[in-house]
């Protein structure tokens, strides 16, 4: 697998620290071979790729702390800054949408510190509100110079430090003075309990904390896959009307992407949802084996084929055609959707394959793999709230994070494609006066159809 421990090095986005000279137990792995001169002149161009480690012992658990710079999911926030944190329920750390409170999904390390020297520490934390399906997200950054108060100039000692936690009881008297005890979120000024209001009612019902398993995100360079699939696709018929809904009604770009929309059904498929309970049991055989040979074709993963593959065995055993027709009309409507016709989740699909197992992409000023056509983002991201400068896209948290998390009540309430993560292109400092943590602009694409689509 090319996940591994690359977390070291590698280069700036997503590195730990700068020192060539830092000591870490896995030096004899990466013997500086990523981090040559390769990435100098365009660093932003460098696309990378991060994978969840296996869940951290209690030792290792240590090094996820703030003063060791970690990119995690899950477990309590490592906030950089240990001061005017996102403010509690019903502040800053509650959904926009339902107002219920927030749940700290993951953060990531990723210097800017060769473009602005006060963000050479620098990171992105994500909550997410499990609430609302699709889930709503909120992004907040954080960054410091590399001489601030808080944590010293030289490189982390992870060794010193994990033994004065061990020796504290594992206690960051910083935080504690701020945050919940359990799930590690703001909490309300003034509070009496150590724990966060949600938290005391997760006590209250006998129910778990709302915290994600906690696991370290490993960083690798991305495989990106080349597009000459593509530029052979052929023009085909459109396929809109049978699109249930979702998003197709602006302009430029769906018109571009009617103009690849490629033919792979028999006749009967693409006919109207209404008429497919005409088909004959073979037609419906079919039709399936054909959407299961070019999704094959076309690179789609394996729990995609095994959907598939399902829904053939169904349709073949069922001798009187008595399929039902809700199911039919579903898939008809999934495979145009999303199998055969849509650019955007194949393309996806292939990047999947070619980077098994990532739950994190990270490009800094660079596009977005979306999920799939529907519910794109469109427009540009909202200015940046602090500078009113431009935003530009960092980072995506894949789909595949759900089924790597999933099992736990929280996890289970995962739901999203995709969530995009646009941050503000000049990384500004705070002001006199503004809040610490910036809010930075998530971008939630929902799963275009939870009928069908895989979970992994
Ligand atoms: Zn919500
Ligand atoms: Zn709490
Ligand atoms: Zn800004």
């Amino acid at each position: 697998m090319a996940a591994g421990r690359g977390k070291e090095g590698t280069e700036e986005a997503c590195e730990r620290k700068k020192e060539p000279e830092e000591k870490d137990e896995d030096e004899e792995e990466d013997s500086g071979e990523e981090e040559d001169d390769s990435d100098d002149d365009d660093d932003e161009s460098s696309e990378m790729v991060g994978y969840l480690e296996d869940p951290p012992t209690e030792e290792e658990r240590r090094l996820l702390t703030r003063r060791l710079f970690p990119s995690k999911v899950g477990g309590r926030p490592a906030w950089l800054i240990p001061k005017n944190l996102p403010t509690a329920v019903p502040g800053d750390l509650a959904c926009s949408a339902c107002a219920r409170p927030l749940r700290f999904l993951l953060q990531v390390y990723a210097s800017r510190g060769e473009h602005r020297p006060g963000a050479f520490h620098r990171v992105l934390h994500v909550f997410v509100c499990t609430s609302c399906q699709p889930n709503e997200v909120k992004v907040f950054r954080a960054q410091l110079a590399r001489e601030n108060p808080f944590y010293s100039s030289e490189v982390p000692n992870a060794k010193k430090i994990a033994k004065e936690l061990k020796k504290t009881g594992d206690k960051d008297l910083d935080l504690e003075a701020l945050c919940c005890q359990d799930c590690g979120l703001t909490r309300e000024a003034g509070a009496e309990s150590s724990s966060c209001t949600d938290c005391q009612r997760c006590t209250r019902v006998n129910e778990p904390f709302a915290v994600f398993q906690e696991r370290e995100i490993s960083t690798s360079g991305a495989t990106v896959p080349d597009e000459e699939d593509q530029a052979e696709e052929v023009a085909g018929p459109d396929v809109k009307g049978y699109r249930p809904g979702a998003g197709n009604t602006s302009g430029d770009a769906d018109a571009e992407e009617d103009s690849t929309v490629e033919e792979v059904f028999t006749e009967g498929v693409a006919a109207e949802a209404g008429e497919a309970g005409g088909k004959t049991q073979q037609d419906l055989v079919a039709d399936a084996d054909a959407a299961i040979a070019s999704a094959k074709a076309k690179g789609a993963s394996e729990a995609m084929l095994d959907k598939l593959r399902e829904y053939r065995t169904k349709v073949s055993e069922n001798a009187d055609g008595a399929i039902d027709l809700t199911e039919q009309n579903v898939f008809d409507e999934w495979s145009k959707e999303n199998g055969e016709s849509d650019d955007f989740f194949s393309k996806f699909n292939r990047y999947s394959l070619e980077n098994k197992g990532h739950m994190l992409r990270y490009a800094f000023g660079g596009e977005p793999l979306w999920f799939c056509g529907p519910r794109r983002l469109l427009k540009d991201p909202p200015p940046c709230q602090r500078c009113g400068g431009a935003r530009v896209f960092e980072l995506q948290v894949q789909a595949q994070l759900i089924s790597l998390l999933g099992g736990s009540h929280c996890a289970d309430r995962l739901d999203f494609g995709t969530i995009c993560v646009y941050t503000c292109a000049e990384s500004c400092d705070p002001l006199e006066g503004t809040h610490t943590y910036a809010e930075e602009y998530g971008y939630v694409q929902p799963e275009a159809n939870d009928a069908w689509l895989p979970k992994a």
